[in-house]
């Protein structure tokens, strides 16, 4: 089941520029029961023909505290400065902690403190290594009419699933590594392939 509202249009004035704000409910069914995850896009004024896309998924940690134990931050805060110069949109997908909420994520922090690392713990806690889900992302794309892009992403996972929607091509993100993130990013690099 996939029902997805959309909300009206409206503008998000920021530091990088002056943006356009749209949410996208999705109503998931899980059992009997009924989640709503509002998404957003933020985007420019005007959309060129091949758009800079970037599809960030929520991270509490790192796109409101700045946490340094992942590369959200400055993935997110780079992704904006880019499309408020080159034109195009962010997608921002509420599936935190890769798709297991901010309580599971805390709890796999903890055991990351113990000495696991990022799959190593969700694995720990009963999760897929990665339990995002990109269904959404189709419907975006056509309602904006979509047909090619410039992907803003290092991960080969998410151009391979986007890749069925529209036509890609690859910009790559370069973040800065920190005594905090350097493990994080050594295993998305050496256990789920990034392009690093
Ligand atoms: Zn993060």
């Amino acid at each position: 089941m996939q029902l997805i509202e959309v909300s009206k249009e409206a503008n998000l004035p920021t530091r990088f520029g002056v943006f356009k704000i749209r949410s996208f409910r999705e109503k998931k069914k899980v059992g009997d029961e009924v989640y709503c995850l509002d998404h957003l896009v933020i985007k420019s004024e005007e959309l060129p023909k091949n758009p800079l896309v970037r599809v960030h998924s929520e991270c509490l940690t790192g796109d409101a505290l700045q946490s340094l134990k992942c590369d959200c931050g400055s993935e997110l805060e780079m992704a904006l400065k880019k499309i408020a110069q080159e034109q195009g949109m962010v997608i921002y997908l509420r599936q935190e902690g890769r798709g297991i909420g901010l309580f599971n994520k805390v709890n796999a922090y903890a055991l990351q403190d113990k000495g696991l690392d990022t799959i190593e713990a969700n694995l720990e806690l009963g999760f897929k290594e990665d339990e995002r889900d990109y269904s959404v992302v189709k419907f975006i794309f056509d309602f904006y009419h979509l047909k090619q892009i410039r992907l803003l992403t290092n991960n080969p996972k998410k151009i391979e699933a986007f890749k069925q929607m529209v036509e890609i091509q690859r910009e790559p993100i370069i973040i800065q590594c920190n005594q905090h993130n350097m493990r994080y990013l050594k295993v998305k690099k050496e256990k789920m392939g990034h392009l690093l």
